[in-house]
């Protein structure tokens, strides 16, 4: 005889998670243009600058903040309690880097607001040290206190991951317009540029992991 399984957060077994069962929210990165060099500089030389220009140096130790300030930022205890763990998870990955709170703005190089409506995003890797320290580097545009997920895939972008389905060895061919046509829908009503930035365009070959596939966040939030 065997025991009845329960489901591991109380809901009947065999039933798809809530979240599920909305229009689903996507990641919105921001844009950032690709440095541009002067024509002195040697071509592998800028390509490597490019490629390990946004990682970060093993053992470092990056310090975020949530911003408060302006009101709109500010996020409720329960949101912030889910990226703190989501931090812990990355750290015991044991992938070289730590994490540590801060409660000056002025010493993070993460900056957290959870603005709602203004989806969530990163900057993906030490882009986040060329914003100024009154701008946020991360944001939740919903309520995350039942997705660390969310949390967990965007501090991955701050690690220096990009979004998987942009590796352009990973096949995938888009119906562009049924993509367009679907993200241009509630909830996320993205134009077709920030549809093409986020999912439909390659990772350009300069920022690829040389390991190639498996370097970057599935497709997730
Ligand atoms: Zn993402």
């Amino acid at each position: 005889m065997s025991a009845t399984p329960v489901a591991p957060e109380g809901g009947a077994v065999g039933t798809a998670p809530a979240r599920r069962e909305k229009p689903y929210s996507y990641c919105n990165l921001p844009i950032v243009p690709s440095r541009e060099f002067s024509r002195a500089v040697n071509p592998r030389r800028a390509e490597l600058v490019r490629l390990f220009g946004q990682k970060w140096v093993n053992g470092a130790v990056l310090h975020y903040h949530f911003m408060d300030d302006p009101a709109e930022w500010k996020g409720a205890e329960g949101q912030k309690q889910v990226v703190r763990k989501a931090f812990e998870a990355w750290k015991n990955v044991g992938i070289g880097l730590s994490f540590q709170e801060v409660q000056d703005r002025n010493d993070a190089e993460i900056r957290i607001g959870f603005q709602d409506g203004d989806g969530a995003w990163s900057y993906i890797g030490r882009d986040v040290l060329d914003q100024g320290t009154d701008d946020r580097t991360m944001n939740f545009g919903w309520d995350i206190r039942a997705e660390i997920d969310t949390a967990i895939h965007e501090i991955g972008h701050t690690l220096g991951f990009p979004h998987e389905r942009q590796n352009p060895k990973a096949g995938i061919v888009w119906d562009e317009e049924a993509v367009s046509r679907a993200l241009a829908g509630e909830p996320n009503f993205w134009s077709r540029e920030k549809t093409f930035h986020n999912i439909i365009s390659k990772i350009q070959p300069d920022k690829q992991n040389p390991a190639g596939l498996g370097s970057g966040l599935e497709l997730g939030c």
